[in-house]
């Protein structure tokens, strides 16, 4: 007997289980299978993001800027601490209980919502249907309407430093660490890594960072890029760019990672190495014969801009599909699939994503970068405000970085905002629905900005460019 379903989604990481419960808002039946289990076997709801990514990330490195603050900060507030201390335990302690308290909301959600949630293994077979195997191997086939894939995905390998679990591992076994390493060698320079790089040279970690690529955080706008690379190297992060690892020698003294740059070839020996090289998509044993699920040469799941695949009434969203690998854009394209599902017009803009660094400063931005609006040939508008020059962040001892607005000349448009501060994932929320509403920097300038607030430093930014900046001498 097959039991039958409006909708399954396969995978309940943060694109999948948004699906579900808004499929189930839309007064579907539906079922979400997923197969996470954590490092001691349990099964898990919520995928990389909740289990292995976004969360336990931002836990730790929360726990680290506390202490780096401690160190650096607290006296010139006047605070007298003891000598001051770091428990490794008690920090991957409070990380796994906030982990817990995520995933099982997620359960919870389900619960609430009339989902079906369902543990073990889904595959895709012909004819919208999917075999559900359970923990203990028992097999099912459940008949859907609509399939939803959100298989989302995994770490990239370096072959020439594979991993082993213990002293190369990847970005969830950096999560990991029991201890502070005392060399750690991270080979990437992107968002994971700086991330990762961040939390354990806090404490203590003597960090090398190897990025192949010439240019630091390429996908940024660069005068952000430059801000950033200057504090964190202040910070301690050696970042080493064009460096091309070619391989790993295991010695008495630790692990030698072998790289090229263009002064030729070079080693640097660490005690353990986070290979933070990108994602891949993930789809192992998803499809059965005859689905007509068509992947494409990078293993995404080929879909249009409504996430619709190759085979009829059956979707792809997340990691799996095409787009930047944020948790926010998987969410809202499973929240648009579920409402088209049930009939609603729905899309999502993907000229509004926002992506946020959360490193000290705190990078952010939304839409596009300066490099890029020059390429577009359309006149433009730059307006950037300091922090230095915010009484709040003065007040908070933050005051590094700026808000940068670029906008067109012609109608104002803003184009593009970019961050580098303290709180800039928070404030970059307020320059994603200006740009959601094409709003001008017109309309920022007259928005009431509450003082003293960061948030004052993007309508500084919007009124600079215009030169009417009122805090900060216009250029
Ligand atoms: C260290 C780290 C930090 C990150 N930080 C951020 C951040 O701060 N902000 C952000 O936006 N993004 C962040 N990301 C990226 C974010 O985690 C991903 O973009 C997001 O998890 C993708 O969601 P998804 O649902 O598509 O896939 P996943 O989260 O990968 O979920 C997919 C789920 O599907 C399950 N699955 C796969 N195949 C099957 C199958 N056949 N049957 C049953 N289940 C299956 C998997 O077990 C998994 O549970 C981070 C990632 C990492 C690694």
């Amino acid at each position: 007997m097959s039991d039958q379903y409006d909708v399954v989604v396969i995978g309940a990481g943060p694109a999948g289980y948004p699906c579900a419960i808004r499929a189930a808002q839309n007064k579907l039946k539906v079922a979400c299978i997923d197969e996470w289990k954590n490092l001691d076997g349990s099964y898990a709801y919520g995928g990389t993001c909740l289990n292995a990514g976004c969360i336990p990330s931002k836990a730790l490195l929360e726990s680290t800027e506390l202490f780096h603050r401690a160190q650096t900060e607290f006296s010139a507030h006047g605070i007298k601490v003891g000598e001051l201390g770091f428990d490794v335990a008690t920090m991957q302690k409070r990380k796994a209980q906030i982990v817990k308290a995520s995933t099982q909301g997620i359960t919870g959600l389900f619960k609430a919502a009339g989902v079906t949630g369902l543990q073990g293994h889904g595959r895709l077979l012909s004819g919208n249907r999917v075999e559900y195997t359970a923990a203990d191997g028992a097999k099912k086939e459940l008949v859907a309407k609509h399939v939803v894939i959100a298989s989302g995905s995994v770490p990239m390998e370096l072959k020439s430093v594979p991993f082993d679990g213990k002293t190369v591992v990847d970005s969830w076994g950096a999560l990991e660490f029991d201890a502070v390493p005392k060399r750690l060698g991270v080979i990437g320079a992107g968002v994971i890594g700086l991330e990762l790089g961040s939390v354990w040279r806090r404490i203590g970690a003597e960090v090398v960072v190897l990025e192949a690529l010439e240019q630091f955080l390429f996908m940024a706008d660069q005068q952000l890029a430059k801000e950033a690379l200057k504090h964190f190297k202040k910070q301690g992060l050696d970042i080493r760019l064009g460096a091309k690892v070619d391989g790993l020698d295991r010695g008495k003294d630790g692990l030698t990672l072998k790289y090229t740059d263009t002064s030729g070839s070079k080693t640097v020996t660490v005690d353990k190495v986070v290979v933070a090289i990108g994602r891949r998509p993930y789809g192992k044993d998803l499809l059965g014969d005859g689905t007509g699920v068509e992947i494409d040469e990078r293993g995404f799941v080929k879909v249009d801009h409504e996430c619709r695949t190759s085979a009829a009434q059956v979707w792809a969203v997340g990691d799996v599909v095409r787009g930047p690998m944020l948790a926010h854009k998987g969410k809202e394209e499973g929240v648009m699939v579920a409402d088209l599902i049930a009939g609603l017009v729905s899309e999502v803009n993907y000229k509004v994503i926002p992506s946020v660094i959360y490193t000290a400063p705190e990078i952010a931005w939304v839409g596009s970068t300066e490099e890029e609006v020059e390429k577009t040939g359309r006149p433009y508008k730059v307006g950037s405000f300091p922090f230095m020059a915010s009484g709040r962040a003065r007040a908070m001892e933050a005051p590094a970085g700026f808000a940068k607005i670029i906008a067109a000349v012609d109608d104002d448009e803003i184009l593009g905002v970019h961050i580098i501060g303290a709180m800039a994932g928070e404030l970059i929320a307020e320059a994603v629905l200006a740009m959601e509403y094409s709003a001008s920097t017109e309309d920022l300038q007259r928005t009431i900005h509450a003082h003293p607030t960061l948030s004052e430093a993007l309508h500084e930014a919007a009124l600079a460019a215009d030169k009417r900046a009122i805090d900060f001498p216009n250029r």
